[in-house]
């Protein structure tokens, strides 16, 4: 579902100070509590929405993240009921250390995995359901993944009695110093295993290709990354698995870019039919769209299409289609086109001392005959 304007939900403008931004909300929240709205089932959707926008626009770091990028740089802060079927995405400048200790690091999870996904300009626009086949360490399915033979346990580390840590002791010159490591004996798994699961050699997990179906939604821009939990590889002895992270690269179009939700493109149009106008078919994302080109159109203007440009992500509507006129100046004039011309330049009250005298001579002895 789209999501309204933050600043339209609390009724402020874009620029509005964090005073006004507290009073409004202030305002709206008291008349949108549930509690005061028993008969007004919509309430306290409208109660939340008011919530959620003024728990972005109070916060200068989370404002600033939704002036750059939208609702989709404000997005994780949600994430629980934003639904796109277990995606998030997350963009480089907001989320550093890729693979980092985001959510709390456990010796045995699994590593992350990254997926450079390339999709088309079109597919970008409109959206595509795309197969990956990931390479990737899963679960070891003889052993469930205990890395011991099936029928058999693993057993407590007796060095660290399933702790997984051990205490050493360092004498210094300046005292005895205690300090706490992984055991080294079971690596601070706390188990050994005596007899290893043939499939996986006590490793708990085997190199597998998993099919994963993701959605690439409309609008998606190049460089953007989703992030699909729980689909890195599996951890180790039963550790939580890491997450996957698929990377969006747009290929280029061969005659279309983009700028921000807009599709630009190019058309090159003779210089007559600048002057006089013309009726052009454009290229566009829907198709051959029909362009009305105006009378006296300029050079390195732009002509807008509305609503014929990107679809915006995750969000209602669709950017313009921007179509850059180039004025072609013509380079191999016929005698015919250039006495026309010279005409021409007579009634617009022009001198002009054409360059081209070969033609002129010829134009003489036509007149001289
Ligand atoms: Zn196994
Ligand atoms: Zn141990």
């Amino acid at each position: 579902m789209a999501k309204k304007d933050y600043y339209e939900v609390l009724g402020v403008s874009k620029g509005a100070s964090a005073d006004e931004i507290k009073k409004a909300y202030r305002k709206l929240a008291r008349q949108y509590h549930p509690d005061a709205n028993r008969d007004d089932p919509d309430a306290a959707d409208k109660f939340k929405e008011v919530k959620e926008a003024y728990e972005v626009l109070h916060d200068e770091q989370k404002r600033e993240r939704y002036d750059r990028y939208g609702h989709a740089g404000v997005e994780q802060e949600f994430a629980g009921g934003a639904g796109y079927g277990g995606f998030e995405d997350i963009f480089d400048s907001f989320f550093g250390g890729f693979g980092g200790g985001r959510r709390g690091a456990s010796v045995n999870r699994g590593a992350d995995l990254r997926y450079d996904l390339s999709v088309t300009f079109e597919e970008a626009a409109f959206g595509v359901e795309k197969e990956l086949a990931i390479p990737k360490l899963t679960v070891c399915s003889t052993c469930d993944g205990s890395g011991a033979k099936p029928g058999t346990h693993p057993d407590t580390c007796p060095v660290c009695h399933g702790a997984g840590q051990v205490k050493a002791a360092s004498d210094t010159p300046f005292g005895r110093f205690m300090s706490v490591q992984t055991c080294s004996h079971c690596r601070g798994t706390g188990q050994v295993i005596e007899e290893k699961c043939p499939e996986c050699l006590g490793r708990g997990r085997v190199k597998k290709t998993k099919k994963i179906s993701i959605k690439v939604e409309p609008g998606i821009s190049d460089g953007m990354r989703l992030r699909v939990p729980g689909e890195g590889e599996a951890g180790e002895r039963g550790g939580p698995p890491g997450d996957l992270y698929i990377f969006v690269h747009v290929r280029p179009h061969r005659v279309f870019k983009r700028q921000d939700d807009d599709v630009i493109s190019e058309i090159k149009i003779d210089m007559v039919q600048a002057a006089l106008g013309d009726s052009l078919e454009v290229e566009t994302l829907d198709g051959l769209v029909n362009v009305n080109i105006p009378a006296g159109t300029q050079h390195g203007t732009y002509l807008r299409l509305k609503g014929k440009g990107m679809p915006r992500f995750r969000s209602v509507g669709r950017g313009d289609h921007r179509l850059l006129i180039k004025v072609d100046i013509p380079k191999n004039l016929s005698d015919e086109e250039k006495e026309l011309l010279m005409k021409l330049g007579e009634l617009r009250g022009l001198k002009i001392d054409a360059q081209d005298k070969g033609f002129f001579d010829r134009m003489k002895d036509v007149f001289n005959k």
